[in-house]
């Protein structure tokens, strides 16, 4: 009889901590989607990438401010239940070895539906020299970019797709929590803007964050931006969307300055293709670099997936015909380079 008690008490206790433990872990996945809730239904839908935000800025402000604290402490907590696996960020395996070389590096933005599709090419041709920046906060959510073209959707991975490993074997870098053009945003609402997103894809991914490509480019940031990201945060490069020839820089030359860093062409300009042939023709005497950048959704709207594949196979062919030609992400291009090129004016 006492044995009897002993093992329906030992029962109980089993069931009872079993219970406990599904409690505990269910809301890994889901907390910080409904946390966002309240800062995402007011966020406008931009008619274009480019787009500024400022006539809505206030509104976004005091939204995001409000809900800051929350996420954090929620975030936090997630983070210490979460059990980390192993990174999925592929290591830097190349080692510079003091002789000049032609580095191609491609960026994608905004964490959207058409980046599994750009991957499966990328993967075809054994190419993943591509960083994804994403937002943290927008996770799930879709918006109109061309009114006229219904077909061309922009459509955000939701937090478990990506836990769930869609940009496994890929760099994935911060594209700040809201999207917000930062220039409208108080100095502190940057650094919230820029932290709050580090660690939530630090949560995710296993690894920090050292880069943001900024939300509507260049021209949604100002050098006090930058004061700012520099002084409040561990980002250490900024990725712009000018061209880099617009701004006084040699068409396959280095950044002056990581927290600037102009792409060379956007994946959509009509000599992306030529340029990058000039760049695989050109003679290696020094460091340079072909930087493309871009979004899924571009693809869609161009009709543009076979003029991608043709820049990846030519990428693919020129890396494996050509020793001097070397494929990294952006944040392996930075970590070769950090020592020389300065983040920003000092
Ligand atoms: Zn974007």
């Amino acid at each position: 009889m006492k044995k009897y008690l002993l093992l329906t008490a030992a029962l109980l206790l089993i069931l009872s901590t079993v219970a406990l433990c599904m409690t505990a872990c269910d809301p890994v996945v889901s907390a910080p989607e409904t946390t966002d809730t309240t800062a995402d239904t007011t966020i406008e839908e931009p008619t274009e990438e480019e787009s500024t935000m400022e006539e809505t800025t206030a509104e976004e402000t005091t939204v995001a401010e409000t809900t800051a604290e929350e996420t954090t402490a929620e975030e936090t907590t997630v983070e210490e239940t979460t059990v980390e696996e192993e990174t999925t960020e592929p290591e830097t395996q190349y080692v510079r070895d003091g002789t000049p070389k032609k580095y191609i590096t491609i960026r994608m933005d905004d964490g959207i539906t058409q980046d599994a599709r750009m991957m499966e090419i990328m993967r075809k041709y054994g190419v993943d020299c591509c960083t994804f920046y994403i937002s943290s906060g927008l996770f799930g959510q879709s918006i109109v970019v061309y009114p006229d073209r219904p077909d061309v959707t922009h459509k955000r991975y939701t937090r478990r797709e990506i836990v769930a490993g869609v940009y496994d074997g890929f760099d994935v870098q911060s594209h700040t929590v809201n999207h917000y053009s930062l220039k409208g945003c108080g100095d502190s609402q940057v650094t919230s803007e820029i932290t709050r997103d580090v660690a939530a894809l630090k949560q995710i991914f296993g690894y920090r964050p050292v880069g943001v490509a900024w939300p509507g480019g260049d021209g949604d940031i100002t050098d006090h931006t930058i004061d700012v990201v520099m002084e409040t945060t561990n980002i250490r490069y900024g990725s712009c969307t000018t061209r880099n020839t617009y701004k006084g820089i040699k068409k396959f030359g280095l950044p002056q300055y990581f927290m600037r860093w102009y792409p060379t062409c956007s994946v959509s300009d009509a000599d992306a293709q030529s340029l990058l042939e000039e760049f695989i023709a050109a003679p290696c005497t020094e460091d340079m670099l072909y930087f493309v950048w871009g979004h899924g959704f571009e693809l869609d709207r161009f009709d543009s997936w076979d003029k991608f594949e043709l820049m990846i196979k030519t990428i693919a062919a020129a890396a494996a015909a050509d020793e001097d030609i070397v494929l990294v992400t952006n944040s392996e291009f930075y970590e070769l380079f950090k020592e020389e090129i300065p983040a920003w004016k000092e």
